[in-house]
């Protein structure tokens, strides 16, 4: 039974709660819930029944059409200032000799080390610490772009700019507009945590504050650039500062639509602070992309990152509004592994990621950041499933080795 079906049939089930048979049906017509219908379906919206409305969205807006992308992360540090319950990279937990702290050519070498490779990012994203300040950042920018200008840089959070432009004495407007000129192409969803001071005030006391993130965001959308949004739930949140956080997001993307992509992130609770917290179940998880993908009507793309949930939950996911896996060529990220991740050492083929989604029943697309299409792998054959074709990579040309 395909998507709008099976909403038909939901609707037409007379045993339906009268009030989720009123959300479903503003769904089915492509009408915006509020505030109060959010919450009603965190409270009282079973599995199946969230399942046919972020897939009946999901599927009028990408048909089967599941993204993913080739990037490689760098994170410079993984101490921080910044004493975040929930981090692992927190520094009341991890003494300095525990850390590393890259330095330029470090970087760059990490940069070099793909140019052989059919990448189309670079993701930057680690601690905050002062000697990675905004003349740092800058110069690893316009190194990057003069190695590999096709490179898209997408880096750092407010978290990170707010501390560097407080530093060095600019407002984010000048700051922004600098990092831009220096090469940044997008900014990463990080740092948003949950918004309401309540919660935020717990779990991330002194780092920027939600309406400092929200400033920065919509100071980058204004300079006609894009940037993604995260959501860290499952931890002592209730769900109406989950509503509260994603309607925050809605009314900025309202404003500016600069937002691609919302990224629910899984609290995990090894190695930090709030280890005795539970962690959510998948079913928790589950609901969850599927709230956002209703409440969030306004943002394209709702992505899971599978080496955080596991490769089999990501592909379940599919089915309830995520339309988006992420990808990594290899274990080049530490942020999911030293949280507790599914994935201590995530690394997956091309390959593999286009049959985990084929085996989910949805059509593989291997985008850019900016959601252009790479490679369409729907009737792709693999090299050694029909001997002698070649694999169909996307080569960024490399201009020099400084
Ligand atoms: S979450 Fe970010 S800002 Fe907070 S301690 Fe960890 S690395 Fe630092």
């Amino acid at each position: 039974m395909d998507a709008e079906r099976k909403l038909t049939f939901l609707l037409e089930n007379k045993r339906l709660d009268g009030a989720l048979s009123a959300i479903a049906a503003k769904v089915y017509a492509g009408e915006r819930i509020n505030e109060e219908e959010g919450l009603l379906l965190y409270e009282r919206g079973e599995l199946g029944y969230l399942g046919v409305l972020a897939n009946f969205i999901r599927e009028k807006r990408h048909g089967a059409v599941t993204y993913f992308n080739r990037n490689f992360h760098i994170e410079p540090t993984n101490l921080c200032v910044y004493d975040c319950k929930f981090c692992s990279y927190s520094r009341l937990i991890k003494h300095r000799d525990d850390g590393w702290e890259a330095t330029m050519e470090e970087m760059l070498n990490q940069v070099r080390s793909y140019d052989n490779e059919p990448v189309t990012e670079v993701h930057i994203v680690g601690g905050v610490l002062p000697q990675y300040n905004m003349a740092f950042y800058m110069d690893l920018f316009t190194a990057i772009k003069r190695h590999r200008p096709n490179l898209h840089v997408k880096a750092l959070t407010p978290v990170e700019y707010h501390y560097i432009f407080k530093k060095a004495k600019v407002d984010y407007a000048t700051g922004m507009a600098m990092m831009k000129d220096a090469g940044l192409d997008s900014m990463p969803g990080g740092g948003a945590e949950i918004f309401h001071p309540e919660i935020r005030e717990q779990i991330a006391k002194d780092k920027c504050n939600a309406e400092q993130w929200l400033q920065i965001h919509e100071v980058w959308h204004r300079l006609g650039m894009h940037s993604n949004a995260t959501m860290l739930y499952g931890h002592i949140e209730q769900y109406w500062h989950r509503i509260d956080h994603m309607e925050r997001l809605r009314r900025l993307q309202d404003k500016t639509g600069g937002f691609q992509t919302f990224i629910p992130l899984k609290f995990r609770n090894k190695d930090n602070q709030m280890s005795h917290v539970p962690e959510t179940t998948v079913v928790e998880d589950l609901r969850n992309y599927a709230i956002s993908r209703i409440y969030l009507d306004n943002f394209p793309h709702i992505k899971a990152y599978w080496a955080m949930i596991s490769r089999e939950t990501a592909q379940l996911a599919l089915g309830f509004g995520v339309n988006d896996i992420d990808g990594t060529l290899d274990d080049t990220t530490k942020i999911y592994s030293m949280a507790g991740a599914e994935e201590q050492h995530p690394a997956m083929s091309t390959r593999e990621l286009v049959e985990l989604i084929r085996n989910a029943g949805r059509h593989p697309v291997e985008r850019d950041t900016l959601y252009r299409v790479i490679t369409d792998y729907k009737d792709v054959v693999f090299e050694d499933e029909q001997p002698g074709k070649q694999s169909r990579y996307y080569q960024l040309p490399v201009l020099n080795d400084k």
